[in-house]
C-alpha cells in the first residue's frame, strides 16, 4: 500500500483519503509487530534492557496524533461508501 501510495504521490495523484488509510494501517501494523516482538522477548520484553516497550509507547502516541485511528477509519469509510458517519 505504501509503495503504491508513493508512486501515486510522485505522480501527483495521491488523495487525502488514501493517505488516511495508509497512515492508519501503518501505525496499526507497526504496533502489532511491537506487541509480537515484546511477547517473543517474554518477561525481558518489559524491561528497559530492550527498547521494544519504548517503541510501543511511541506508537500509542502516533495512534492519536496526525489523525486518530477512529477518525481515519471514518475518512476511509466515507471515501468508499460516500456516507458521512462523523456525526
Ligand atoms: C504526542 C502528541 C503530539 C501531538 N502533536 C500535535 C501537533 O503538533 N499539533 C496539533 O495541532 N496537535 C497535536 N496533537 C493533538 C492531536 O492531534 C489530538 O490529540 C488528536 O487530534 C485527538 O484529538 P483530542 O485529543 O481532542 O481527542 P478527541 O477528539 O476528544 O478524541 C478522543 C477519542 O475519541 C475518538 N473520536 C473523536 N471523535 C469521534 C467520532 N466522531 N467518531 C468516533 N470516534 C471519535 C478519537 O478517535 C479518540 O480516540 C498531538 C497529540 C499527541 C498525543
Amino acid at each position: 500500500m505504501v509503495w503504491r501510495l508513493g508512486v501515486l504521490r510522485n505522480e501527483g495523484k495521491a488523495t487525502p483519503a488514501q493517505i488516511s488509510m495508509a497512515k492508519r494501517n501503518n501505525v496499526y501494523e507497526s504496533i502489532k509487530i511491537c506487541r509480537e516482538s515484546r511477547q517473543i522477548l517474554g518477561g525481558m520484553g518489559i524491561t528497559d534492557e530492550y527498547s521494544i516497550m519504548r517503541h510501543m509507547m511511541n506508537l500509542e502516541s502516533v495512534i492519536t496524533y496526525e489523525g486518530t485511528h477512529d477518525i481515519h477509519l471514518l475518512i476511509t469509510g466515507m471515501d468508499i461508501t460516500g456516507l458521512n458517519a462523523f456525526k
